[in-house]
């Protein structure tokens, strides 16, 4: 039996939809989810689940051997989250986790980076059978990069020529469904990105594409991020990390890709103007 955290989450929901499309026995599969009502329609058994509290998680792994462990979205608490799936997972004597992490997470500057380093220490101290999915960003990040630059004819980021390996989320969630019902990937720490690593440049004209209009690519400096998104009304924590990740994407956080993630899935990855053309 396998368990999915964040089961309700976008990628979730892919991994789920993917197991069962690869013929996974519903029974099979178990969807962690902390509001079971949001769970509701997903086809598998479900259990409630919450990172902050973990007998939940304890009694949700019950009967279980493989565990994704989808990274939550509570950005400084996570490391403490995923311990308590860890420790929970070490107990109930789980024979493959999987962890969806980040780009190059232990060595990686960008701001993301530390609460997926820190997990995936946890879990190598854990002697858990493991499988770390090291995941470059979702084209669907750029949802309101695309609508902004579709209305204004303007991408405005600080990037410079960064270049990011994206691919769409089903492409990832994919992935995951394969490691979790193949045999041998026990051990490996997969960098997994798109098939092509494109600059704002590429970006701006796949939105020209969708579009039909013309979008330039503005690179801007981190002061005139900065003073752009608090002029938008931005805290400046927020502000501040949007332009540390820009920063990150701007060294090159983002930029390898090894053809990995296409390996697993046994396709191409979704280019990137057909990502964007989905949540156009
Ligand atoms: P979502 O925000 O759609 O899903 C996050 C999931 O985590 C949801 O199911 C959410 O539950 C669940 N969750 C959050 N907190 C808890 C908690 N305390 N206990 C139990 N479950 C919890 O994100 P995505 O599916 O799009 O992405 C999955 C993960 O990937 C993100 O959580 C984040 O770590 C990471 N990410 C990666 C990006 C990338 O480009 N590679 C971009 C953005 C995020 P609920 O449905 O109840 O909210």
């Amino acid at each position: 039996t396998i368990l999915v955290t964040g089961a309700t989450g976008n990628l979730g929901r892919l991994v789920i939809a993917s197991l069962l499309e690869r013929g996974t026995d519903p029974q099979s599969i178990v969807a962690g989810a902390r509001d079971v009502t949001k769970a509701e329609g997903l086809g598998v058994r479900v259990a409630r689940l919450d990172y902050t509290d973990p007998s939940s998680i304890t009694a949700a792994l019950d009967g279980v051997d493989s565990v994704l462990l989808i990274s939550g979205s509570e950005v400084g608490q996570r490391v403490a989250q995923h311990e308590a799936v860890i420790d929970a997972a070490k107990q109930a004597g789980v024979t493959k986790f999987v962890y969806t992490s980040a780009p190059k997470a232990t060595t990686s500057d960008l701001v993301l980076a530390p609460e997926h380093k820190a997990t995936e220490e946890l879990i190598q101290a854990s002697g858990l059978p493991s499988v770390i999915l090291r995941n470059n960003w979702y084209t669907e990040n750029y949802a309101a990069d695309l609508a902004r630059a579709a209305e204004t004819g303007v991408l405005a980021a600080g990037v410079g020529d960064g270049r990011v390996a994206s691919a769409s989320r089903r492409d990832f969630a994919d992935a995951a469904a394969v490691v979790l019902l193949e045999d041998g990937h026990i051990g490996e720490v997969y960098e997994l990105g798109g098939d092509v690593a494109w600059n704002y440049a590429d970006l701006a004209a796949a939105i020209a594409e969708i579009s039909g209009r013309d979008v330039t690519y503005q690179p801007l400096t981190a002061d005139e991020q900065r003073a752009g998104l608090l002029a938008a009304g931005l805290d400046e924590g927020t502000a501040g990390f949007v332009v540390a990740l820009d920063a990150g994407i701007g060294s090159g956080a983002l930029a390898d890709t090894d053809g990995t993630l296409a390996r697993l899935i046994g396709r191409p990855t979704t280019p990137l103007v057909d990502g964007l053309r989905s949540i156009a």
